[in-house]
């Protein structure tokens, strides 16, 4: 890939904040050299039979980014936008996102180019078991373990996990994270990622000084990340001002009945309709007034056109990538503060360790436990990374990479590069 082609990128975006972080650790260029490159990129044509008889073939992607700390870990994606560089970007930020939780992963993530909104259940569940029987070799419990991302169910994890356990002939929970509870999931890790974003999200707030119970919120994207981080918040007593998700946005200063607009897209599958605030335009939702806004959609949404008139003072970034670099620049600038993907969408990814172990003892815990244990693991980290911004003088982000870097470079260290 060429340097030009890297600097439009979503992985590219990934390099820049990676680089930035690597010079502060001053890290030497030969591992700089291995950790910006994946260990294993994987295309496959899915071929499968639409409902009509038909065959069409669509692309699969499965990109293992390090494997430093443990078996890969990440989602898999199904939307019209996949692409390798995408894939590769996102299986670059799980690498650090587990690191940055202090996890015994490594870092991975999937995906179809498809859209999913003009599939049939069962078109769905043949596309599923297509990709999972492509990867079997190269997937397991120790191998790597994906996970949902956007558009993909736990419905869609129990086909992965029935079709991978088919071929190997035994059951194994343990292939992949996100599952229903039947079959293996984790009591609270369908609202994990959401509830990981509101948990980073008040600690914040109170290192800044704002009161949750006079805040303004927004958040963008209103599927398992958006929605559950939106409900959490109002149920914490924060006003939620704004929402959308692909049909528009809906803005209301009084507030918007969080709980309505859940059992609105329940019934009506997406916000399309909703009375519960005026609509608007998604790309006017992310400069309205509010004090705390969280992308929860897709990456690149803050860009060098649009992020001057953010006026939020905090993001939190539920989705991951949504901010370019030079938007990066341009909120550092103004002193708005991120807490950037890698921290603060954490939750789902950490959960998702609690149910690969919960799998592996075949013992599960309580809702309560896994709560408990997920507000501690990203509280202490989140810590970790508001003190070491403090003592360098730099972003939240940029103490994120750190901190994910020296951990992934010290378990390097010690294997050894095996040339
Ligand atoms: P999802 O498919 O459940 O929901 C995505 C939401 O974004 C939907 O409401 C959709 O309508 C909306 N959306 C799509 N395009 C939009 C646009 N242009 N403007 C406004 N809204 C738009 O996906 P998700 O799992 O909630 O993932 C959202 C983001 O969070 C992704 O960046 C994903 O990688 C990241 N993430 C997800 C998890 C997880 O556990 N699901 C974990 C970590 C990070």
């Amino acid at each position: 890939m060429s340097t030009t082609t890297r600097d439009v990128s979503v992985f590219g975006d990934g390099i820049s904040y990676f680089n930035q972080a690597a010079d502060l650790l001053e890290l030497d260029s030969s591992m700089r050299r291995i950790l910006t490159h994946p260990s294993r990129q994987i295309i496959f044509s899915i071929p499968f039979q639409r409902d009509t008889g038909d065959f069409e073939v669509y692309t699969g992607y499965r990109v293992q980014y390090n494997f430093a700390r443990g078996p890969a870990k990440g989602g898999i994606r199904y939307h019209p936008g996949v692409t390798l560089d995408e894939v590769t970007a996102l299986a670059f930020w799980m690498t650090w996102k587990c690191a940055v939780v202090d996890l015994p992963f490594g870092g991975g993530k999937g995906g179809v180019t498809c859209d999913p909104s003009q599939l049939s259940t069962n078109e769905l569940e043949r596309i599923t078991r297509r990709y999972a029987a492509e990867l079997v070799e190269v997937v397991g419990p120790d191998k790597d373990v994906p996970a949902p991302d956007v558009n993909t169910t736990p419905q869609i994890m129990a086909w992965f996990m029935d079709t991978y356990s088919m071929h190997v002939r035994q059951n194994v929970p343990g292939v992949v994270t996100g599952k229903p509870l039947e079959i293996g999931g984790s009591r609270g890790r369908t609202e994990a990622t959401g509830r990981g974003v509101t948990i980073c999200a008040l600690d914040q707030m109170a290192a800044m000084g704002l009161d949750p119970k006079k805040v303004s919120i927004v958040v963008q994207g209103f599927g398992n990340v958006g929605m559950y981080a939106a409900k959490l918040f109002a149920e914490r007593g924060c006003k939620v001002v704004g929402i959308s998700d692909v049909t528009g946005a809906y803005y209301n200063d009084k507030g918007i009945d969080i709980a309505h607009a859940v059992e609105y897209v329940g019934a009506n599958r997406t916000l399309d309709g909703f009375k519960g605030g005026d609509k608007i335009s998604n790309s006017e939702l992310l400069t309205s007034d509010c004090d705390v806004l969280v992308p929860a959609a897709l990456e690149k949404v803050f860009t060098v056109e649009n992020a001057s008139k953010v006026k939020a003072k905090l993001i939190v970034e539920g989705a991951n990538g949504p901010t370019t670099p030079e938007a990066d620049r341009i909120f550092n600038e103004k002193g708005i503060v991120v807490i950037p993907d890698i921290m603060a969408n954490a939750g789902g990814v950490t959960v998702s360790y609690f149910e690969w172990a919960q799998d592996r003892m075949g013992y599960f815990w309580k809702e309560s436990e896994v709560n408990a244990r997920l507000e501690e693991t990203l509280l202490e980290n989140l810590h970790q990374l508001q003190k070491l911004a403090k003592t360098h003088n730099t972003t939240l982000r940029v103490a994120a990479y750190q901190l994910a870097i020296d951990r992934v470079v010290r378990t390097s260290k010690l294997r050894g590069i095996y040339a």
